[in-house]
């Protein structure tokens, strides 16, 4: 399942030509999300997996482990709540605080690529470590807002919603943005944590869906919702070590908690590692600098742009930019 592209670093076609992320894996995780709805009930969710990707989005950034777990379920919700829309483009999560993670980007395409930025002042979290060895999310972000967008292209509107931070966990912090700006009750329940196998993360999300709108039920209202409230308390069963543990399919974690109520699963949706960084970017990017920005910016005739996403240094030599003339 894994295939990890590795290519030369020998660099001989142009900057502005050459496209290359010399060791940026090309990972593919077919079954990362697999929907699923309720039959005749009012409730329809997706069971979100990365797998392998997990470790490998997360292994890349140097912050630190609390940090990471935060980041992988910021992955899992994204990945969770793209696959649900009809878009094409990328859907993203940005939460921003004054604690000692400022930022917490992460984003996944209309194509399940998914990509992550985390900027943490990482002697703030050591402190915040210090006091308290396992802190939340909360105690992470401080005070802040939480920001979902859809993004579609440099021509299109961005949609996008905001709420305040509120809640301690990210699972909560989702689940309040829910009920401020979504017409449905929405239940969230997010995971990641180090296992012997490396970094892994999954989501569980469900949406209630207004009956006789979208399904087809012969359902009362109040019928549908007691259905809606018995998958809570069956989701609410789902442990970490059963989402985070590879030797599980997501077809038998869905089917171990909703096989009495009429359990119906669609398609999987594929995950992958995502950074859209190149070389061709950065360097039209360079060329728009000052001449006096790149001679300061060279050391020893390189330099050298960091992708914030996936952490991969790229060298420029200072003779391959031309940069703009004043
Ligand atoms: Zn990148």
């Amino acid at each position: 399942m894994q295939r990890v592209c590795a290519m030369t670093s020998n660099i001989s076609s142009p900057a502005f030509l050459d496209t290359s992320r010399p060791d940026t894996p090309d990972l593919v995780v077919p079954q990362g999300v697999v929907p699923f709805y309720l039959d005749n009930r009012p409730v329809r969710g997706r069971l979100v997996r990365p797998g392998v990707l997990t470790d490998t989005l997360l292994t890349r950034h140097d912050n630190p482990d609390c940090v990471l777990r935060l980041a992988g379920e910021a992955l899992a919700l994204v990945a969770a709540l793209a696959s649900a829309l009809k878009f094409q483009g990328s859907f993203s999560l940005q939460a921003k605080g004054d604690g000692p993670l400022g930022l917490l980007l992460a984003d996944c395409t209309d194509a399940g690529a998914l990509r992550f930025h985390a900027r943490s002042d990482d002697e703030a979290v050591a402190e915040l470590l210090k006091a308290n060895p396992n802190p939340t999310a909360a105690d992470l972000l401080g005070k802040g807002y939480i920001a979902f967008s859809v993004d579609q292209g440099p021509d299109t509107d961005i949609h996008q919603g905001i709420v305040e931070i509120s809640g301690q966990s990210l699972s909560e912090m989702a689940a309040h943005y829910f009920a401020t700006s979504e017409q449905h009750a929405c239940w969230v329940k997010l995971f990641c944590d180090k296992t012997e196998a490396g970094w892994r993360a999954g989501a569980l999300v469900m949406e209630k869906i207004a009956m006789g709108g979208g399904i087809e039920s012969d359902a009362t209202p109040e019928e549908g919702d007691d259905a809606w409230e018995t998958a809570i308390t069956l989701a609410t069963t789902l442990t970490a070590r059963e989402v985070l543990d590879d030797r599980l399919g997501s077809a038998d974690l869905l089917y171990r908690l909703f096989h009495a109520e009429g359990l119906i699963t669609g398609q999987p949706r594929a995950l992958a590692f995502g950074c859209r960084c190149s070389r061709a970017r950065l360097s039209s990017l360079l060329e728009t600098f000052p001449l006096d920005d790149l001679d300061h910016m060279a050391k020893d005739g390189t330099i050298t742009m960091n992708c914030q996403f996936c952490n991969h240094d790229f060298h420029f030599q200072r003779s391959e930019i031309s940069g703009k003339t004043a």
